[in-house]
């Protein structure tokens, strides 16, 4: 099942595959197509999305497929501390992300400067940088708008960590 083309859309997922040099199948576009209706997504999240069209697609086959996406540079991996890795298709630029501790949502922001030497270190000690990344971590408007202000900081208490988890997912 295609979903119908989204309008405007620079290129369809066929076309990024070629053009990244790779073979095109009917898994590594709907990976294409789960990226782009869900960015910043898991490689499990993204195979959850691929099986819901391609049903025969196997876990291994995605991870092969931003594997291999990753290294065509269609794909950009970030990797938030203690998260997995996430994937998107917003590579062209230097871009940064703002991550919700609360609820995991994740946000693109723009570079401050819009290029990579707003991140060159004061001392490179010796390293060649090739790559900086800028998490920025707070709390999303959603999760600031619940959450009381003295919950700013991840303090549990035994009680707190004995209730359920709530997914609250509409
Ligand atoms: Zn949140
Ligand atoms: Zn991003």
């Amino acid at each position: 099942m295609v979903s119908p083309a989204v309008h405007g859309s620079p290129a369809d997922a066929a076309t990024l595959i070629r053009n990244a040099g790779l073979r095109v199948t009917e898994s590594r576009r709907a990976v294409v197509d789960a990226l782009r209706s869900h960015p910043h997504s898991s490689a499990d999240a993204v195979f959850r999305l691929v099986v819901a069209s391609v049903p025969q697609t196997s876990l291994q086959s995605v991870y092969n497929a931003l594997g291999d996406f990753a290294d065509a540079g269609l794909v950009r991996r970030i990797e938030p501390a203690g998260r997995p890795g996430l994937f998107e298709l917003r590579v062209d630029d230097n871009h940064h992300h703002l991550v919700c501790t609360g609820c995991g949502a994740v946000e693109d922001v723009d570079c401050s400067v819009g290029h990579a030497p707003c991140l060159t270190p004061s001392d490179a000690h010796g390293f060649a940088v090739h790559t900086a990344e800028v998490t920025y971590w707070g709390l999303c408007a959603a999760c600031a708008a619940t959450a009381p202000a003295s919950v700013t900081r991840s303090h549990t208490t035994p009680e707190q960590s004995t209730e359920a988890h709530e997914e609250g997912r509409p």
